[in-house]
């Protein structure tokens, strides 16, 4: 149901029930509403209470001069906290399940609920392990196939399909139809969406995205995720050579990609059973390519596996423009060594990298008008130069950037670290990445859809998930014990000018 159109539904239900003044026994629902918006019967017990504590004060009264009144006796104390009680009533009050449908029918209940739940993605699967709801089918055959085919209607083709397979008494008044709208190529995506929610009954079968089809794991609980030119097949699938019709897959880094199938693993292991699938500490790697080093974690966070990505490579104090893009990019693609988004060339991601590594500290030339600003720069900063020196950066290179586009987060860091070749301590530049990969229900969820590019409805300052935390805070806390101390995010593309490979800052 549209919220805006439930939400209608209760004031104007709210309006009826306090309308409604009808005197004597009231019956079924609406007294039970009622009884919920009468002042709650703890309060009235406080207030009588309060009051016969007054009147006892005034009946205790002596008549004027007659010396200091009696101190107050100490009200009881009561043997449950007040809001303890209060809840344990209410529940009792409240307890009342719908003898079909096995829901609460108390919609101020539901309310109430909102409140102490917290509204997150598991409360879905609160109700999916929910096994004991006694049958609806005798009200389910009471509405007429007209009626439920109305009710199908106002579902998308992935939902009415949904719908139709819960039970043989819906499938007889649906008929096959909303099977068969699955078929047509546009209801590509509401296909996916309807198989990927059969994952809980084929724990030894994969849902593979090309054919839109479950196939057989081949290499059930020991799929390992592996470099992008080693064949890594799952199952056998009609569609494994046909390059037209790719399997969905984010890139990583040069030569890794995370083909989407390793997230449906993890997060069906998640949500069902280690028998599902794999669990996040399985996917980490560690890999080294043209210099650059990299190290993947993932983790699970609120029904959405998330993945951080650590690149480093050691800096030369110095470098030219061409040197840093030498450094940075590689010449077969033109894409960054380290772990991007596929919005990495809008906004101030790589003139951020650049900024960092003309941070790193520099032998001095002391002559020319150059000597003479370092000198002033070396007198202001009150040192002299240290190869080894800590490398501080600056406003517009050390904040953590976020790209607005989709649910990714970059840091950017210079340090010293030991070359294990020669064992000297070099400023290295380390760009490190956390994303959120989605749910791994299908490639068309939002998070997966945005961190490929693939949708520019996402806005990730507004998300409601990291709207108030970042996605890095989160990341972090799953693996410190204490808290980060809160950083500053900022827009990775703060005037939000797309251009992409047009743009002129990226190279
Ligand atoms: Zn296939
Ligand atoms: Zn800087
Ligand atoms: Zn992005």
């Amino acid at each position: 149901m549209d919220p805006g159109l439930f939400w209608t539904f209760l004031v104007s239900l709210h309006i009826t029930i306090m309308s409604a003044e009808s005197p004597g026994q009231k019956h079924g629902f609406k007294a039970f509403v009622s009884n919920a918006l009468r002042p709650k019967k703890s309060r009235q017990t406080l207030r009588k209470a309060s009051r016969s504590t007054t009147d006892l004060r005034l009946a205790a009264r002596p008549s004027v001069d007659e010396g200091p009144p009696p101190p107050m006796p100490a009200p009881p104390m009561p043997e449950l906290a007040p809001l303890h009680a209060h809840r344990l009533k209410y529940k009792e009050l409240h307890a009342q399940v719908d003898s079909q449908l096995g829901e609460r029918r108390d919609y101020t209940e539901i309310i109430h609920s909102l409140g102490t739940v917290g509204v997150d993605d598991d409360v879905g699967e609160v109700y999916e392990h929910n096994d004991r709801r006694p049958p609806g089918e005798g009200d389910i055959a009471s509405l007429s196939p007209k009626l439920w085919a109305r009710i199908a209607s106002f579902l998308n083709p992935a939902e009415a399909a949904s719908l139709a397979i819960a039970s043989i008494t819906l499938y007889r008044r649906l008929g096959p139809r909303h099977f068969m709208a699955l078929e047509y190529p546009e209801n590509l995506p509401y296909k996916i969406t309807f198989l990927a929610g059969l994952d809980r009954s084929l724990p030894a079968h994969l849902l593979c995205i090309p054919c839109a089809r479950y196939h057989v794991r081949t290499q059930r609980g020991t799929e390992r995720l592996r470099p992008t030119h080693v064949l890594n097949p799952l199952f056998n699938c009609p569609n494994s050579t046909n390059a037209l019709n790719p399997p969905p897959r984010h890139r990583i880094t040069h030569g890794r990609m995370l083909p989407f199938t390793f997230v449906q693993l993890t997060m069906r292991a998640h949500r069902f059973g280690p028998s599902y699938g794999l669990t996040p500490d399985t996917l980490g790697r560690r890999w080294q390519r043209d210099d650059w080093s990299h190290t993947s974690r993932f983790h699970v966070h609120s029904g959405r596996l998330l993945m951080r990505v650590t690149s480093q490579t050691f800096a030369a104090p110095g470098l030219t423009p061409s040197a840093q893009r030498m450094l940075l990019f590689s010449r077969e693609d033109y894409w960054p060594y380290f772990s991007a988004c596929a919005h990495w060339r809008d906004g101030e991601l790589m003139p951020a990298c650049k900024c960092a590594l003309e941070h790193i500290p520099r032998p001095r030339s002391t002559g020319g008008l150059q000597g003479l600003e370092h000198r002033v720069k070396d007198r202001w900063a009150g040192d002299i130069f240290d190869p080894n020196a800590l490398t501080t950066l600056c406003g517009f290179c050390r904040p953590m950037r976020r790209c607005p586009e989709c649910p990714t987060e970059y840091l950017i860091e210079v340090k010293l670290c030991e070359d294990r070749a020669d064992g000297r301590f070099k400023q290295a530049i380390t760009v490190t990445r956390w994303s959120d990969l989605g749910d791994g229900k299908t490639p068309h969820g939002i998070q997966w859809a945005a961190i490929n590019g693939k949708r520019d409805d996402y806005n990730s300052f507004q998300h409601e998930h990291y709207a108030k935390r970042g996605i890095a805070s989160i990341f972090e806390s799953a693996f410190t014990a204490d808290t980060l101390p809160g950083q500053r995010v900022i827009s990775l593309n703060p005037k939000n000018k797309k251009l992409g490979e047009k743009g002129h800052d990226w190279y």
